[in-house]
């Protein structure tokens, strides 16, 4: 869009010019997410998501004098953490200001005593980790972007991952949160108390907002006593049939921390990218972690071997030495990226991919894989899939040859059909991920008539549609990127 000389010069007066960046090689940085480099990078030659201008923000006054600014001149705002996101949640679709918080990344306070920590945005979750640690606490949350993602990152979009299972999503360990508005204001939000039933839920709001509605400038979150011990139990089976049965056992029987599935081609590739890795080479492997004091993890462990049986296993493994834990989440959070990996070296043929979310009622499950491995072979599409099964959050992801436009309007019209029977199924479009630009077009069908009173909500908060605009839904001339890559292609 370009922004005026004076709402630059505005820009460097309140925040001093050294955190205010023009240069090309920035603005090009901060032009993509995660899910940016693998799909959107098809995109971008076509089409331009450059912001005009970065700001780093260090303080709360920084990020309120941005707004004034924005807010008068009418520029849209972006803010970003750690730009991990996958679904183009923080790429500035419309340009503007690109709002950095990562300067902003203090850990205020951690109080055991009162279950919470209170901490600026910018926090990345593995340094929030290590803090809790020394205090015996820990923050259940933990995508497996945890090394890099900020917790405000995370609070705007609602992240989860392996754990939510039992622990549920971010959503479940917010208390209060402090918000920049664009009018200039900062709202407190929620409380101390680890339960209110005061008025309406503005953290909730907040929550999974993206960026839409204002900037949360420190987060008061909750945090529990760590587990004292786990274990680990992977099983591999013949089919993907048998994973999700035996995984619907266990959900029945008991309450895992985290219940995964892998499927074999990962496990492949998992097994060559780090050949000291213990996967088994099936079909379908599942991976039940299962927390609390030792007693209970032994009688959980029981249980969920005794279960697993059931289903006749090709392999069935208890860890309980950390280092192999570790090592083996480690690997399934890196599952999709370690792919990737292989594309470089040019051991797979197929490049690019798009990253899927969709959640869906636990019985649903095994209906939509074979669904998705249905479709997905009548268009001639690879798709991997793998996801939090604990949850019913699947990511069956397709890979195809972006050199070939045959492949990829086939992957795109697959993507549709993906997202449409998710939601008739009674899920989601996006389990963790977020909305962003790629599911925009699909909140219509998802929230109906319900779409309308999120819209207005936004104009309360943001009445010049400045914060993050593109994202959450569709608008005047928005259109599906997938849909503009289709055109693009003819
Ligand atoms: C390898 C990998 C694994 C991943 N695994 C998971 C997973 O297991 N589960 C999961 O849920 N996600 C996962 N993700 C996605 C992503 O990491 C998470 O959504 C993460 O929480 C995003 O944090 P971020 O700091 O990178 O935020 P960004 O990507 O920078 O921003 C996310 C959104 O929040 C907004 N935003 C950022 N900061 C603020 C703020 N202070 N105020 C208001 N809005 C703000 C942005 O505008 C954007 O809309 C993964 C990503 C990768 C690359």
């Amino acid at each position: 869009m370009g922004i005026p000389d004076r709402a630059l010069k505005r820009l460097e007066d309140a925040v001093g010019s050294d955190n205010v960046y023009t240069d090309d090689a920035v603005l090009y940085a901060y032009s993509w997410d995660s899910g940016s480099l693998p799909l959107l990078s098809i995109l971008s030659r076509r089409f331009r998501f450059t912001p005009d201008v970065v700001v780093r923000a260090r303080s709360v006054s920084d990020v309120v004098e941005v707004l004034k600014v924005a807010n008068d001149e009418k520029i849209p705002v972006t803010p970003r953490g750690a730009g991990t996101s996958l679904s183009g949640n923080c790429i500035p679709t419309k340009g503007g200001i690109l709002l950095d918080l990562t300067p902003m990344n203090s850990i205020k306070e951690v109080s055991p005593d009162d279950r919470l920590a209170v901490v600026e945005p910018g926090v990345v979750h593995r340094r929030l980790e290590e803090e809790l640690e020394e205090h015996g606490v820990f923050f259940p949350p933990e995508p497996g972007s945890a090394d890099m993602c900020t917790v405000g990152g995370m609070i705007a979009n609602n992240a989860s991952g392996v754990r939510a299972c039992k622990y549920g999503s971010t959503r479940d360990w917010v208390l209060s949160l402090k918000v920049a508005l664009p009018n200039g204001s900062v709202i407190n939000t929620g409380c101390r108390a680890l339960k209110t039933a005061s008025g309406y839920n503005l953290t909730q709001l907040f929550v999974g907002s993206e960026g839409t509605l204002g900037v949360i400038v420190e987060a008061t979150i909750k945090v529990m006593p760590k587990p004292e011990s786990r274990a680990l139990i992977v099983a591999g089976y013949s089919s993907i049939d048998d994973a999700v049965k035996s995984a619907q056992r266990i959900l029945r029987r008991v309450t895992p921390s985290s219940l995964e599935l892998v499927t074999k081609r990962y496990v492949e590739t998992m097994n060559k990218v780090m050949p000291s890795l213990k996967y088994p080479y099936s079909e379908a492997v599942i991976m039940v972690e299962v927390d609390g004091f030792k007693g209970e993890v032994e009688d959980s462990v029981k249980a969920v071997v005794e279960v697993c049986r059931h289903q006749s296993p090709e392999s069935l493994e208890v860890y309980r030495d950390e280092r192999d834990i570790e090592e083996l989440w480690h690997a399934r959070h890196y599952a999709g990226f370690i792919i990737l990996r292989m594309f470089e070296r040019q051991e797979l043929r197929i490049k690019a991919v798009h990253i899927h979310d969709v959640g869906l009622p636990l019985s649903k499950v095994l209906e939509y894989l074979k669904f998705a491995e249905r479709e997905a072979s009548k268009l001639g599409i690879s798709v991997l899939p793998f996801g939090h099964l604990g949850d019913g959050n699947l990511h069956v992801n397709w890979y195809a040859e972006p050199s070939s436009e045959v492949e990829l309007k086939s992957a795109i019209k697959l993507t549709k059909k993906l997202v449409e029977k998710a939601i008739e199924l009674g899920g989601t479009v996006s389990a963790e991920h977020g909305v962003g630009a790629l599911r925009a077009p699909y909140m219509e069908l998802q929230h109906g008539e319900s779409l309308r009173y999120m819209k207005e909500l936004k104009r309360i908060f943001d009445p010049n549609g400045i914060m993050n605009p593109g994202k959450l839904w569709t608008e005047g001339d928005d259109r599906d990127f997938l849909e503009k890559l289709l055109e693009s292609l003819h």
